[in-house]
C-alpha cells in the first residue's frame, strides 16, 4: 500500500498564475544508478541544494543555453508541491501536506557543476527549471513513473520505488532543516540516463499518465 498525496484538485499553478514557488529544494543522487553513472557514492542521508525561483519556466518556453557553459544536461524529475506548512514533520505529516505532483526538469550546466564548489551557478541560470503547469493531487507517490525524452527518444525511465530515499522521507528530512511552505517545490532527484542538450533539441519530462513539461532548447542570443 503506497502513500497518497492529498490536496485541492484543479488549482492553476505557476505557468498560468505566474506565481512562483517560494523556494525550490532539490535532492541529489537519489537514484542508485544515477549516482553510479556520475561516479558518486550513494549518500547516507539526503543530499539537498536550492534552485532559485527565478529559474522557473512553463511548458513551451525555451531553455536558454548560457554562454558560460559548454555542457548543459537535462534531469527529468518528479516535483512535489507543498500544500500546507511543514516543520519538523513526521513522514505521515509530510504526506498529508502534499498538494500534488508535477513533471519538472532540473537543468544543469554539468561543466560548471564540476568546476564550482557550490552548485548555485550550475543549477541556477534563468530557464533552468521547467515545470508543468499544475500539480496533480491524490497520486500514489511510491509508484510514479518518470520518463524523459529528447527529440522523441526516451533517455530516462524509472519509478519512485527506485528512489534511495522515498518522497515522504525526503519531505520530513527537509522539514527538520527548513520550514516547507505552501507553494514550495521539492525536486526529488533524477534517475540514470542524463545527457546533453543542444540548441534545436526539444526535451520532454513526463510523470507517466498525469503531467508533462515540454521545452525547446535555444542559444543565448542576447
Ligand atoms: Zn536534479
Amino acid at each position: 500500500m503506497g502513500k497518497h498525496a492529498s490536496g485541492n484538485p484543479g488549482i492553476l499553478w505557476w505557468a498560468v498564475s505566474m506565481i512562483r514557488p517560494g523556494k525550490i529544494v532539490c535532492v541529489g543522487r537519489n537514484y542508485r544508478d544515477h549516482a553510479k553513472e556520475m561516479g558518486n557514492e550513494i549518500p547516507k542521508e539526503p543530499l539537498i541544494f536550492l534552485k532559485p525561483p527565478s529559474s522557473v519556466i512553463g511548458t513551451g518556453s525555451p531553455i536558454v543555453l548560457p554562454r558560460a557553459s559548454s555542457h548543459v544536461e537535462f534531469e527529468g524529475e518528479i516535483g512535489v508541491v507543498i500544500g500546507t506548512a511543514l516543520r519538523r514533520a513526521t513522514s505521515e505529516e509530510a504526506m498529508a501536506a502534499v498538494r500534488g505532483v508535477l513533471a519538472m526538469n532540473d537543468v544543469t550546466a554539468r561543466d560548471l557543476q564540476r568546476s564550482d564548489l557550490q552548485w548555485t551557478r550550475a543549477k541556477g541560470f534563468d530557464s533552468f527549471c521547467p515545470v508543468a503547469a499544475a500539480p496533480i493531487p491524490d497520486l500514489d507517490l511510491d509508484t510514479l513513473t518518470i520518463v524523459t525524452r529528447v527529440n522523441g527518444t526516451e533517455k530516462q525511465r524509472a519509478t519512485s520505488a527506485d528512489m534511495v530515499f522515498p518522497i515522504h522521507e525526503l519531505l520530513a528530512y527537509i522539514s527538520h532543516i527548513m520550514t516547507l511552505e505552501p507553494g514550495d517545490l521539492v525536486a526529488t532527484g533524477t534517475p540514470a540516463g542524463v545527457g546533453p542538450l543542444v540548441a534545436g533539441d526539444v526535451v520532454e519530462v513526463i510523470v507517466a499518465g498525469v503531467s508533462r513539461v515540454t521545452n525547446p532548447v535555444i542559444e543565448d542570443e542576447e
